[in-house]
C-alpha cells in the first residue's frame, strides 16, 4: 500500500509502504473509510517539534475490521469502528479511573493516513458502531469522534462546564470549535468563543457559540472581563497551547473558576505565584477520548450532533500533501482524506 510520511518541513509524501500486518495476538487490521489532518501534525509539518527521520503521519480514523489477532475477543472482521489516537486496554487502574489515553500500555497511533492500520489492544482501544456500517453522510461527524470532539468534550468537561454556566473557549481550531459543540451540549448559557477568522466565527456561531471576541491577550482578558461584569468566566477552554493563549485563558477565568488546557503545550512556562493567585482550577492534557467515544458516536447516529461541518475541505488521499498545506496556509480549517 501507499501511505503518508514526513520527510521534514513542509514535506509530505505519499509512498510505498509495507501493508500493516498483526504483530501482537491484541491486534486487529482495519481499512479505512476515512481519516483526516490534524492540527496537531502542524506543529512538525511546519518544523516547530524535531523529527526522528522520515515520520509515518495520522492518528484520525474509523473504518472496517479486516483481520482480528487471536487473543482479541470482543472486536469482529465486517465491524465498523472508531478509536482513539491513544491506545488502551481499557482494564488497567488509569483506563477503569477513566484516563485511557495514560493507560499502562497506551501506544500513540501515528500511521493512519494510510488504507490500512494496525491497531494494538484492539478490545480495549475500539468502539464498533452499534447499528453496523454507517450511512456515508455519517461518516465525517464519525471521524471526529476519533480524536477532536473527543478532545473539545473533553476540554469541556475538564472545565467543569455545567448548566447555566459561562464558557470561553481560546482557539479557533477544529478543537476549539468542538469544544463549542459540547459546552453547548452540557447545557452552558453563554460561550464566547474567541476567533479573528471569519469562516471560523460563523461555524461556531452554528456551534452554539453566543458571542465572538476577536481580540486577542490583554486586551482579550478586557472585553471577557467587560461581559461578565468585571467577574471572568466559570469554566475557559484552552486550545492551542501557546504561552499567550494559556496565560489569556487563565486570566479569563473567574477564581475558583475551571481552566481546561487541551492543546499540546509548546513552549508554556506557568509562573507559580501568578498561579498561586489566580485561584482557577488547572486540568488538561491528553483528552481521554476512549472514555467518550460509546457516548459520541450514540449522539452523532441519532442525529443530534454534526460536528463533521468541521471539513471544509475534502481530498483523496493521495493529495495528502495538498490537505496539509490548505491547513498550513489557513484555507482549510480542517481536511478530510477519502482511501
Ligand atoms: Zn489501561
Amino acid at each position: 500500500m501507499r501511505g503518508t510520511v514526513l520527510y521534514g518541513p513542509g514535506d509530505i509524501r505519499f509512498e510505498d509502504r509495507e501493508d500493516p500486518k498483526i504483530i501482537d495476538p491484541t491486534d486487529a487490521i482495519i481499512r479505512m473509510a476515512a481519516t483526516c489532518v490534524c492540527g496537531s501534525d502542524l506543529w512538525p509539518y511546519r518544523g516547530l517539534q524535531p523529527l526522528n527521520g522520515p515520520t509515518p503521519m495520522g492518528h484520525e480514523y474509523c473504518g472496517f475490521v479486516e483481520e482480528v489477532g487471536s487473543a482479541v475477543t470482543s472486536i469482529k472482521p465486517g465491524q465498523f469502528v472508531v478509536g482513539s489516537f491513544a491506545t488502551s486496554d481499557n482494564t488497567c487502574a488509569h483506563c477503569r479511573y477513566g484516563y485511557q489515553s495514560s493507560c499502562a500500555q497506551r501506544e500513540f497511533i501515528s500511521r493512519a493516513q494510510a488504507p490500512y492500520l494496525r491497531v494494538p489492544l484492539a478490545d480495549g482501544t475500539l468502539v464498533p458502531s452499534p447499528g453496523g456500517a454507517p450511512s456515508a453522510d455519517l461518516l465525517p461527524s464519525l471521524l471526529t469522534t476519533s480524536d477532536v470532539l473527543g478532545t473539545g468534550w473533553y476540554a469541556a468537561d475538564a472545565a467543569n462546564v455545567k448548566p447555566g454556566v459561562t464558557v470561553v473557549v481560546v482557539g479557533d481550531g477544529a478543537v476549539g470549535l468542538m469544544g463549542v459543540l459540547s459546552a453547548r451540549q452540557m447545557g452552558a448559557e453563554r460561550i464566547i468563543a474567541m476567533s479573528r477568522h471569519e469562516s471560523r466565527q460563523k461555524i461556531a456561531l452554528d456551534f452554539g457559540a453566543t458571542d465572538i471576541i476577536t481580540e486577542r491577550g490583554d486586551e482579550g482578558v478586557a472585553r471577557i472581563k467587560d461581559l461578565t461584569k468585571g467577574v471572568g468566566a466559570d469554566s475557559v477552554l484552552e486550545c492551542v497551547g501557546t504561552q499567550e493563549s494559556m496565560m489569556q485563558a487563565i486570566h479569563s477565568t473567574r477564581p475558583g473558576g475551571f481552566v481546561s488546557f487541551v492543546g499540546v503545550p509548546h513552549g508554556v512556562e506557568l509562573n507559580g505565584q501568578q498561579l498561586f493567585f489566580s485561584h482557577v482550577h488547572l486540568h488538561g492534557g491528553p483528552a481521554p477520548v476512549r472514555r467518550y467515544l460509546p457516548h459520541l458516536m450514540g449522539l452523532v447516529l441519532n442525529g443530534e450532533i454534526m460536528p463533521g461541518k468541521v471539513f471544509d475541505l475534502t481530498l483523496p488521499l493521495d493529495q495528502v500533501a495538498e490537505g496539509y498545506r490548505a491547513m498550513d496556509e489557513r484555507r482549510a480549517i480542517k481536511t478530510l482524506l477519502q482511501p
